[in-house]
Order: C-alpha cells, then sequence, then structure tokens
C-alpha cells in the first residue's frame, strides 16, 4: 500500500489545516524514512500571516466550543478513537515509515494513542466541579471546572501518535481548541491523526495543525496572549527556551523533558524478571524514549548472573528496517543521532568501560546502530550523565543500598526510575526515596492513560493522563452565592 494513503485510498495531505481546511504552502520541507533515505513527501513551512489566521482561528472556534456540553465531546472523541482503530494499519505503516520503528511496535503505539482519546472520552462525563461545605450560613460555595483556551501542543519525534493523543484528548474533552505542531522528522503521522479527526466531525477552528519554522512557531505561540496553554513534549533546551519566551503571556504550561533514568536491581529481585523489563525499558523504541533505562546498576553479587543471562537474550535482536516482519529494531531517527551515540559509547570505552557485547551491523547502511552492552561504567562518564536515546546498556555496579539512591538521584533529571526486589519494605523504602516523578516497582513500562506521566526538577512541570493530566487543561472557578434579596 502506498505510503500516503488511508483505508478509503484518500491521499493524506501535505499542508497545514486551519479552520477545518487543508491549505498547502510556498516553502516546504522534506520527510526522509530514515531505514533507507526515501523521499516521503514534503510538508509547508508555514508563514506569519497563516499562523496568525491559525491562532485566530482556534481563539474564535473556543468561545462556542468550550460551551459545548460535555456528553457532545466525548462522542466527537469516540468517533475520533472509532476511525483510528479502522485506520490502524495505515497508521502504524505511515508512523514506522517516517520514524523506523519496527511495524509491529507502531501499531502498538497507535493503539497506546487511541487508548487517550477512549480515557478521557470516557471520564469527562464524571468530570465536575463541587458544592463545598459553607462555613456561613447565608452563604453558599461552588467550583466550576472550565477549559483554560486555545492550546498550543509542540510534540517530539519519537513517538509521533502518543505524544500528541495523550495532549490532544485532554485539551479536547476539557473543552480547549488546539494548534498542534508535530516534529518536522515526523509529520505525516499527525497529518493522519487530524485528517481523521476532521472526519470525526469535530466543529472548524477546533483542531489545527501547523508546520514549519519550528523556532518562528514557537516564539509566535508563546508570545501570543490567545493561546492561554503551551503543552511541549522534547528536549530540556527547547523546554527551558518555551519557559522563558511564555513568560510575557504568563502562560499555563506543561513541559514533558527529557529523562535519564536508573533501572536498579538489587540482590533479592527476581533476576529474570528483571532482564525482561530490562529488555522492554532499554530497547522499546530502539532505546529512544525519555523513560527508558540509562543508567543499570546491579549488585555486584550479582554480576556474572546477570551478565550471563542479559548477553543469552541480546542477539535475538534484529535490526533492520522497520517494515520488515522480522526486525524488532529499526534505524535511529537519523545519522547525527548514530554519531551522537558512538562518541558516548568510545568515550566511555576510553575511560575504562568494558564492551561486553556489541552486534554484527556490517550487512546494513544507514543510520543502523549495533545493541551493545557496556560494563564497569563509572558516574563521571558522559554515557552516565546524558540520555543514550540508543540500543546501549551501560552497566555499573553497586553494593550498599543507600549508596545506590544517592547514585540514582544525582542527576538533573527526574522522570522515571525502575527498582527491582523482592522485600516489600525495601520495596517502599526505595520508591519514597527515588526523586523521579514515575517510579516502577518490579515493571518496566510505567504509562498507560489512567496514570499520571510527568517529571520534576529539568524533567520538566505538569502531568499528562489520568485526572491530573485533564486538569492540565482547566482552571478552577470559584462562586460564591450571598443571599437573593
Ligand atoms: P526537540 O526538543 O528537538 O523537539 C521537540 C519539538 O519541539 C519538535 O516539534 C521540534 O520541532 C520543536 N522545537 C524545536 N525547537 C523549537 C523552538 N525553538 N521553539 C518551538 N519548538 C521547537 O526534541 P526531540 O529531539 O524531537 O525529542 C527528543 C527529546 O524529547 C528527548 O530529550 C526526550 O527525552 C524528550 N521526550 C520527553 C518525553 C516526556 O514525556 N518527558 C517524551 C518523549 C520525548
Amino acid at each position: 500500500m502506498n505510503f500516503l494513503q488511508l483505508n478509503d485510498n484518500q491521499l493524506i495531505k501535505q499542508a497545514n489545516y486551519l479552520n477545518g481546511e487543508w491549505q498547502a504552502g510556498n516553502k516546504s520541507i522534506t520527510v526522509s524514512n530514515p531505514a533507507n533515505g526515501v523521499n516521503l513527501g514534503s510538508i509547508p513551512v508555514i508563514n506569519e500571516i497563516t499562523l496568525e489566521q491559525t491562532i485566530a482561528a482556534a481563539s474564535n472556534a473556543f468561545d462556542t466550543y468550550s460551551k459545548t456540553n460535555t456528553y457532545q465531546r466525548s462522542e466527537w472523541l469516540l468517533k475520533w478513537y472509532n476511525l483510528i482503530l479502522a485506520a490502524q494499519d495505515d497508521l502504524a505503516s505511515i508512523l514506522t515509515q517516517e520514524q523506523g520503528k519496527a511495524l509491529a511496535e507502531a501499531k502498538g503505539e497507535i493503539l497506546y494513542a487511541a487508548s487517550f482519546i477512549k480515557w478521557f472520552a470516557e471520564q469527562i462525563n464524571a468530570d465536575h466541579g463541587l458544592t463545598l461545605n459553607s462555613p456561613v450560613d447565608n452563604k453558599q460555595f461552588h467550583t466550576r471546572k472550565q477549559a483554560v483556551g486555545v492550546a498550543a501542543l509542540i510534540t517530539p519525534w519519537n513517538f509521533p501518535a502518543a505524544m500528541i493523543t495523550r495532549k490532544a484528548a485532554a485539551a479536547l474533552a476539557a473543552g480547549c481548541t488546539i494548534i498542534i505542531k508535530p516534529s518536522e522528522l515526523t509529520p505525516f503521522t499527525a497529518i493522519a491523526l487530524v485528517e481523521l479527526a476532521h472526519r470525526a466531525g469535530f466543529p472548524k477552528g477546533v483542531i489545527n495543525l501547523v508546520t514549519g519554522d519550528a523556532p518562528m512557531i514557537g516564539d509566535a505561540l508563546c508570545h501570543d496572549q490567545r493561546v492561554k496553554k503551551l503543552s511541549f513534549t522534547g528536549s530540556t533546551p527547547v523546554g527551558q527556551k518555551l519557559f522563558a519566551q511564555s513568560a510575557t503571556s504568563l502562560k499555563r504550561l506543561s513541559l514533558e523533558l527529557g529523562g535519564n533514568a536508573p533501572f536498579i536491581i538489587f540482590a533479592d529481585a527476581d533476576l529474570d524478571a528483571a532482564i525482561d523489563a530490562l529488555m522492554i525499558s532499554k530497547f522499546r523504541n530502539n532505546g529512544q524514549t525519555c523513560v527508558a533505562a540509562n543508567r543499570i546498576y546491579v549488585d555486584q553479587s550479582l554480576q556474572q548472573a546477570f551478565l550471563t543471562k542479559l548477553k543469552a537474550k541480546l542477539p535475538s535482536l534484529t535490526v533492520g528496517n522497520g517494515m520488515d516482519k522480522n526486525v524488532l529494531l529499526g534505524p535511529l531517527i537519523n545519522q547525527a543521532a548514530v554519531d551522537k551515540v558512538n562518541n558516548l559509547v568510545a568515550s566511555a570505552i576510553n575511560a575504562g568501560a568494558k564492551l561486553e557485547y556489541q552486534a554484527d551491523l556490517s550487512e546494513l547502511s544507514g543510520p543502523f546502530f549495533p545493541v551493545t552492552l557496556l560494563s564497569d561504567i563509572t558516574p563521571d562518564m558522559a554515557i552516565a550523565q546524558q540520555e543514550i536515546f540508543g540500543p546501549v546498556l551501560a552497566v555499573q555496579w553497586f553494593a550498599q543500598e543507600d549508596e545506590v539512591i544517592k547514585r540514582a538521584n544525582n542527576t538533573d533529571a527526574g522522570l522515571a526510575a525502575y527498582f527491582f526486589s523482592n522485600n516489600i519494605h525495601r520495596c517502599q523504602r526505595v520508591a519514597a526515596a527515588l526523586d523521579y516523578g514515575i517510579v516502577g516497582i518490579n515493571d518496566g513500562m510505567v504509562s498507560n492513560a489512567v496514570s499520571p506521566f510527568g517529571g520534576i526538577k529539568q524533567s520538566g512541570l505538569g502531568r499528562e493522563g489520568g485526572h491530573t493530566g485533564l486538569a492540565e487543561y482547566q482552571f478552577i472557578k470559584a462562586h460564591c452565592y450571598g443571599q437573593l434579596s
């Protein structure tokens, strides 16, 4: 099937979407498949006038959309959800071709992305303000939840579908209108999702999508007073820039930024279960996730058993074009990503790390990176201090619980952490002691539509998913009723 088609054979657009219509631009950015360099199409570079029209469309639509009832909004969301399920194979194919991840994984992402739409569609009808117990006889106090306004949603390339729906579903359920700015590396999944939302019947101007010069778009969205909320997922430096740019408009912000997740295996853990979870946490999306196990700490008494068991699993990780059904790991997003991971590995080995395993990819050309296992990593190495964002296991040994907690917490990042232990007292102690927004306890997959997702420290502000994720798009109004005379 052709890459740019959805299941009714209608070509997906290579255009911006504003006020319910697709609009092509003059200049364009080419998008290519990271696995083989094939040109997949191009997206317009929005100009300032069209961007202004988009913000105006979202702002005008907010007046009526925010007043629709929740049952109506839920209906639109569920229509969108069902259209995504019906198109899941085509969406997965688009996603794999522009992003690289294996097709089965891409399909998993589409279903995961859809789960946010269903969850918020179902929750919004049960979401309401409160009647407060009044301390004064002749007064009544109530709270009311209202949509914050136009929300700008800026998303990264590593989860081209889920990072959009996790934001968009919450915003649309709350009654916000939205302007989506997907990564220029993976815009077609976003465009296909918006086309399906169009078919679901959302009113004109409620959903908008812009592509092009990211700094120009970011600057305009941050400074504009009509945009009341910015939700950004991406790197910490860009998040910090958007935070500063939003100061003048005092915008509400959600920033989902980079991580540096510790993955700790204590001596009393079920080692097989821990290794299975590590394989998922590390190799999902070829290591290119913000919650990927980045610093792996293993009790030194487990050293031999851990290395033997883990090395036995690594050769099964087939690498290649994600469209090939036998492939588990696709390419990295581009050559710059390969170079960065290569440098981290080389500098770690230079500084004394031991290369325990590296796959042979000599038959592949393109931005592929071999599955690599390094041990004897020390905290001062760059590979322990930065997000690796590739299929590299970087293992440190430890002896004491308090020592490993200190090492795990000694980073600016605070998104996800994981540990494995079968001692309930230790589980409670360590879960409380880890300075992270999300902690996986005997579990390597921590994200779900029901659960708040987000970090502390330099990993960001706010939460996505769950009731907290919905609240990010609402403000609470307090009503105080005196007596009628
Ligand atoms: P990035 O920061 O380079 O880009 C993210 C988005 O911001 C893209 O749409 C990009 O076009 C846009 N952008 C770039 N510069 C901009 C600017 N000046 N103004 C406005 N927009 C701008 O990040 P990336 O490389 O696409 O994604 C990888 C990063 O995202 C990693 O650090 C990863 O940890 C993080 N991430 C975090 C989460 C999370 O939930 N915390 C989830 C996924 C990815």
